[in-house]
């Protein structure tokens, strides 16, 4: 049985080392080594090891400077470290747990002591590893739009920014594209809000089917407004996606009861290209002019596409 948690030895005597290594592969681990501290600590930089065995006395990079160089620096997870020690008075004891061990065994070490031993680092680990997921899910669901499962207002704030200040930093181009279903509120007026929830679902399905996966993203602005954001994308190209949105939408049909509904949607297009000596701008004036574009196409009579390319 292998469990998700590899552990880093650190030991100087080859004999012990190997003797670890067999121990706590035959329990289910899989295991590094290394001769010394700083061998060690090479490793752990490269690759994280939830826990470590580390022996006291070594050449080069002793036990305590080990744990002190992992303590000093922010890990990708909590590391269990254990100290292996000769020494086991209790000042001892004391500096080995001041200096970052979170417990300690006296050598030589009992086999089944280690095992034992190793499962209150795993009980701690998969604590860890439990909040960290439910944190994971509470942060997904902060970001999300509940009704469509596109990102919602939080995120764009977050996000749009940092999308921006990158497209101006690499001088890259990047459009932005707000759209807005035309004459929403009929629709709710004459199918209810059953079916105006359900045709804002399938419009931002037919709308993701169309973008870039994990480059193109699109988040609910308000209401039956969202925001699409096109990374590495100049205002032409940009023009040319949204008037395949605009076709999609316009071609798919939201079956309801016995219905057949069809909506149109307009939108408002504004594409950026930096130049060099630009500096970061506020987003927002981006999202005023997709927004007066969008405006533009609405007051021309809706299912259509205005665009403006944004100059600082
Ligand atoms: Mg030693």
């Amino acid at each position: 049985m292998k469990n998700d948690f590899p552990i880093l030895i650190a030991e100087d005597n080859a004999v012990s080392r190997k003797l670890m290594e067999k121990t706590l592969r035959q329990a289910g681990y899989a295991v590094v080594s290394a001769a010394n501290g700083r061998e060690a600590f090479k490793i752990f930089k490269e690759r994280f090891f939830p826990i470590i065995l580390t022996d006291w006395g070594m050449p080069e990079m002793d036990g305590l400077e080990l744990c002190r160089a992992i303590r000093e620096n922010p890990t990708e997870g909590y590391v269990f470290i254990f100290l292996i020690t000769g020494r086991d008075s209790r000042k001892d004891i004391i500096v080995g747990l001041e200096a970052g061990a979170d417990d300690y065994l006296t050598k030589p070490f009992d086999r089944s002591e280690l095992i034992a031993r190793l499962k209150t680092a795993l009980r701690i680990l998969e604590l860890e590893k439990s909040l960290k997921d439910a944190y994971e899910k509470i942060r997904l669901l902060s970001i999300t739009d509940k009704l469509t499962g596109c990102y919602n207002r939080t995120y764009m704030d977050e996000y749009l920014s940092r999308e921006i200040s990158r497209a101006t930093r690499y001088l890259r181009p990047i459009s932005l594209v707000m759209t807005d279903i035309d004459h929403f509120k009929r629709i709710n007026d004459d199918y209810g809000h059953q079916a105006g929830d359900l045709i804002l679902k399938n419009f931002v399905g037919w709308i993701k089917e169309s973008l870039r996966n994990d480059v193109d993203w699109i988040a609910r602005y308000g209401g039956e407004e969202f925001l699409i954001v096109l990374p590495e994308t100049d205002f032409e190209s940009a023009m040319w996606s949204a008037e395949r949105l605009r076709k999609s939408v316009s071609e798919n049909v939201t079956a309801y009861e016995d219905k057949d509904i069809r909506i149109t949607a307009s939108f408002g297009v504004v594409g950026f290209k930096p130049s060099a000596g630009n500096n970061t701008f506020p987003h927002e004036s981006m999202i005023d002019k997709a927004d007066k574009s969008l405006y533009q196409a609405k007051k021309e009579g809706r299912n259509r596409i205005r665009g403006q390319i944004f100059a600082v």
